[in-house]
């Protein structure tokens, strides 16, 4: 939880850059999913290139999706912490946000998911499947406490850290 010191293969990235990146997430998959494809797990379903909240399909093949993966092996994309004084004494109030941006974004985009959000005496760090729900969550809560927002992104494995502090 050292806000300067970050492993290796992280990079400052702009967050411009960031909104640029739009590749698939394919933790574990083995090879091209076929279409359509259907995760036993949570229900979403591979359709026109990306998972979506759909009725099971008749003709389906059954693949464990990205973001059940990498609850299964705890295996975040996103990493979010949350520093300072203001999330020391706002927790409850940042949760709640946090937990709402999720709902908004699982909504349109099922790889889309918090993995933990755990708070300590040094802040929250909440864990993400995807880095866009990481770069969200940064978003929103800059958006609605001002503060300071860094994104380090890891391009090798499509990792994201986010540090925000206030
Ligand atoms: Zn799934």
């Amino acid at each position: 939880m050292n806000d300067s010191s970050h492993p290796p293969g992280f990079n400052p990235v702009r967050r411009d850059m960031l909104l640029q990146e739009s590749r698939h997430d394919s933790y574990k998959l083995k090879g091209k999913l076929h279409e359509p494809t259907y995760c036993p797990d949570c229900g979403a379903v591979f359709h026109t290139g990306r998972w979506q909240w759909l009725d099971k399909p008749k003709d389906a093949q059954q693949a464990t999706c990205p973001a059940c993966h990498r609850m299964r092996d705890h295996f975040p994309a996103g990493f979010v912490w949350l520093r300072g004084d203001f999330p020391a004494t706002h927790g409850q109030e940042i949760m709640q946000l946090i937990r709402n941006r999720e709902t908004q974004e699982k909504a349109e985009h099922p790889m889309q998911r918090i993995m933990e959000i755990s708070s300590a005496e040094d802040g929250i760090q909440v864990t993400t499947t995807d880095i866009h729900l990481a770069r969200s969550i940064g978003d929103a809560v800059h958006h609605a406490y001002q503060g300071e927002l860094k994104f380090h992104y890891n391009p090798e494995q499509n990792l994201l850290r986010v540090n925000w502090s206030r």
